[in-house]
């Protein structure tokens, strides 16, 4: 293929806004899409915080929007992901999953972040068989059986109050005593008559017969005694790590895996590679900011390459 000017990897908020400035800019951005096209917010329901949808607005429509808006001005979309990178000399190389291998003299990193397990015994067996990670997608499976939510941040609060709408009763598993989510998503979810909660218990193993979850045992950390809690479905929410593997060490991550940027920048430690979005964030991880880093990250690339001409 053709040397590209710009190559954004993912179409998050951050990916999606990168390529409408970049487009609107005449670089004729190419954007390799990801595993999720559209990423995070195409597995959530209402997006209540997105500034300009006073009456909110469902995440994967968000998505589908940005996504047309930068296919008006000449973004080219390609389904797959990034594999892996050569960053060594310009222009840099891009490989996707299906082997084709693509050039680029600025390439913009928006891959994002995945849900993370629990990595205990019987979890990664019986993912899809009880076990999920998207309340979204799984929820409907669960109608009028009893699960259980691990985590005690927003997500798990969120994905909690929704799950009430199939499930008969939702069980919050907690590490700790006290809570991580905001006071608001808290409140919203200790007011639901569907919820109960298990706190200061760390999970230790999920139970199941190879077919179906049947229960998650945990260790009541208060008095070190386990306890298998009965279930039909646990659903996984205790945050994310950033999609950075692919990378494989060519650019500067911080000890979790983070893409580092410095403030004021998207500029990594390669000349001419940026990175935006939640894999470079790991304090404020907001579809917002990450729209808004996307912006930054192609103002930036651009800038770069009139420096380079
Ligand atoms: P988070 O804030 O990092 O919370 C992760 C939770 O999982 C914490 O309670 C943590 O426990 C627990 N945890 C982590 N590893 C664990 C393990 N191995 N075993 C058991 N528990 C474990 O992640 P998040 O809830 O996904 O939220 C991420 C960001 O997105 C936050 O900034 C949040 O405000 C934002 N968000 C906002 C909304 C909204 O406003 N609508 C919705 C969802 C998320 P500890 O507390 O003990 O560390």
């Amino acid at each position: 293929m053709t040397e590209q000017q710009v190559m954004i990897l993912g179409t998050g908020p951050a990916g999606y806004t990168a390529a409408i400035y970049a487009a609107r800019a005449n670089l004729n951005p190419v954007v390799l899409e990801g595993d999720e096209p559209g990423g995070q917010l195409t597995l959530t329901t209402e997006v209540e915080n997105f500034p300009g949808f006073p009456d909110g607005v469902m995440g994967p429509e968000l998505m589908e929007s940005m996504k047309k808006q930068a296919q008006r001005f000449g973004a080219k979309f390609i389904f797959g992901k990034a594999a892996a990178v050569d960053f060594s000399g310009s222009p840099f190389a891009v490989t996707a999953d299906d082997g084709t291998t693509y050039h680029s003299r600025a390439v913009i990193l928006a891959t994002g972040a995945t849900a993370r397990l629990l990595e205990i015994p019987g979890e990664s067996e019986l993912i899809g068989h009880g076990v999920s990670t998207c309340a979204t997608c799984d929820g409907f499976f669960f109608s009028g059986k009893r699960i259980i939510v691990v985590g005690g941040g927003d997500s798990a609060m969120e994905e909690a109050t929704f799950l009430t709408r199939y499930a008969n009763e939702v069980t919050i598993v907690h590490r700790r005593d006290t809570l991580r989510a905001s006071k608001v998503m808290q409140d919203r979810a200790r007011s639901n008559p569907k919820i109960k909660w298990i706190l200061n218990a760390t999970p230790i193993a999920v139970k199941g017969d190879g077919q179906k979850v049947q229960g998650l045992e945990v260790r009541h950390n208060d008095t070190d005694k386990t306890e298998v809690l009965s279930t039909e479905g646990l659903f996984v929410s205790i945050g994310h790590r950033p999609n950075t593997a692919f990378l494989n060490g060519q650019v500067n991550l911080d000890k979790v895996g983070y893409v580092q940027v410095p403030a004021n920048t998207t500029a990594t430690n390669i000349q001419g590679v940026f990175a935006c979005g939640d894999v470079a964030d790991p304090r404020y991880r907001q579809a917002i900011t990450a729209a808004g880093t996307g912006c930054r990250a192609a103002m930036d690339a651009e800038r770069w390459l009139e420096q380079q001409a």
